[in-house]
């Protein structure tokens, strides 16, 4: 659950937050605002570039299975 409004942000005041970043490989798909205390995601955004990421990788399966 998110933190969308002054109520729900109001909550983890005090709290121990970190921004945690998510990667696979070298590509950091998500990177998210948590609460530790609460163990809540807070606020999070996806890489704009893993829909990019994803075509290239179909791309360069795609050009692999055309050689065989
Ligand atoms: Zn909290």
């Amino acid at each position: 659950m998110s933190s969308r409004n002054f109520e729900e942000l109001s909550c983890h005041v005090g709290h121990d937050v970190e921004v945690v970043r998510y990667q696979q490989g070298g590509h950091i798909y998500n990177i998210a605002i948590e609460c530790n205390d609460c163990g809540t995601v807070l606020l999070d955004f996806d890489n704009p570039k893993n829909a990019y990421q994803h075509l290239q990788t179909k791309m360069k399966l795609h050009l692999e299975g055309e050689k065989n």
